[in-house]
């Protein structure tokens, strides 16, 4: 554990955000000065639990949030400032509807048989206009606007000053483009281990958002900010490693290159897809992003049906490489860290069981949709999503009833986008 007063006295720190994702994926923080932190590091900054939505009440005692300095990141635009994702505890006992604890868990799981979840994950967002409703660049008209030139470099101060912060902080960024609907952008870095890209997913929502307005736009990674346009996605890349760095998705004897494990892994997320969406998926306007609907562009590039493919992005999982398996189900509004202990969770019970994905389409599915043998539809609402989370009690058993209750508890409450 880093010792907080000595970075700051090293680093010219002046204080440091103690931060947390709620399960509605808020970021959540107190700013506590340099000359304070030794002793809330200690003991931890109070939260009132009710504050945020963690599905507690206002008799509720204090949440106490400690640091995991292995998360501790200065601010690339206000470099007085430090960024520490924080570990929940209530009276000594850890909150385990805490979704960085959900994540923790799972990853502990992995662990106790050998193995690591490495993943990387695509943040896709529009820039909108702060102050009316649309797109922030309004010449941003093109119907197949993906990798217009012209309209990314038009928002190059904001893209290229969130490069640049990516590279300082050391997530070796290695792409951005514009992507297929206008005003929609992704900023690609690279991946790592399951929390560390959990934690990045959060900050880089933050901070995003944070020089979004400094550059006088508005960010929005809702699912379908735009009904006629191509929703956000968070499409999750993931592969299982050892503990001496060898990827276990990789097998050259394999199908596609993929090892058994690896389709085992694939084999859970089918299994568990309906009551997946209810993490990966988790607001009403989700289910416009999976819709069969057309864009505007002519694809929506999201699935809809429960299917695998090669390196075919009109399935629910793609098969890009020998390397890993892409999970294009998860758009915006899915918690950063849930997205991933979901996922890890579905995974490690297709190999437990052994689960057979059954065979790969290389279909375009949007124009030629599966049989009913083939694959199954995703759910169309919220709604049905739930009712299979509630019924998935596989996957409720790994995640922890505490956890699915309190989840279950905050849904009348969640905001419609
Ligand atoms: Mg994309």
């Amino acid at each position: 554990m880093t010792d907080l007063a000595q970075f700051a006295a090293t680093h010219g720190i002046r204080h440091f955000l103690f931060s947390f994702c709620d399960l509605f994926g808020v970021q959540r923080a107190k700013l506590v000065p340099s000359s304070a932190v030794a002793e809330l590091a200690e003991n931890g900054a109070g939260f009132a639990g009710f504050a945020a939505w963690l599905a507690m009440t206002p008799a509720d005692p204090d949440v106490l949030a400690l640091p995991d300095t292995v998360s501790l990141t200065v601010l690339p635009w206000q470099r007085k400032v430090a960024w520490v994702a924080t570990d929940l505890q209530v009276e000594g006992v850890v909150l385990e509807q805490s979704p960085r604890r959900v994540l923790q868990r799972q990853i502990e799981r992995a662990a106790a048989r050998g193995l690591e979840l490495r993943s990387g994950v695509e943040a896709e967002f529009f820039l909108m206009d702060p102050d009316a409703d649309g797109i922030a660049d309004r010449r941003d008209h093109q119907s197949k606007p993906c990798y217009d030139q012209l309209a990314l470099m038009r928002h190059y101060p904001l893209i290229a000053e969130l490069l640049e912060a990516m590279e300082q902080l050391g997530w070796r960024p290695y792409q951005a483009d514009h992507e297929d609907a206008n005003g929609q952008f992704e900023i690609n870095w690279t991946y790592a281990d399951a929390l560390t890209t959990a934690d990045r997913h959060a900050f880089f929502r933050v901070m995003a958002a944070a020089l979004a307005e400094k550059h006088g736009a508005r960010i929005s990674f809702e699912p379908k900010p735009i009904a006629e346009l191509t929703g956000n996605g968070a499409h999750l890349h993931c592969s299982l490693w050892d503990g001496t760095g060898r990827n276990l998705f990789h097998d050259p004897s394999g199908a596609l290159g993929l090892s058994q494990l690896a389709y085992h892994f694939l084999g859970g997320l089918l299994a568990h897809a309906p009551a997946l969406c209810a993490i990966t998926n988790p607001v009403p306007g989700s289910y416009k992003r999976l819709g069969r609907s057309i864009t505007s562009s002519g694809a929506t590039w999201s699935p809809a049906w429960i299917s695998y493919g090669s390196n075919n992005r009109t399935h629910m999982v793609r098969i890009p490489d020998s390397q890993r398996l892409e999970l294009r189900l998860a758009d915006g509004a899915a918690n950063p860290y849930l997205l991933q202990a979901a996922v890890l969770a579905a995974g490690l019970d297709g190999i437990e069981r052994q689960l057979d994905p059954g065979p790969r389409s290389d279909a375009n599915t949007y124009t030629d949709p599966p049989s009913a043998e083939m694959a199954r539809c995703l759910p169309a609402s919220l709604a049905e999503s739930q009712a299979a989370f509630r019924q998935d009690t596989v996957l409720r058993k790994a995640l922890g009833e505490s956890f699915c209750q309190a989840y279950e508890a905050l849904v009348p409450l969640r905001p419609e986008s």
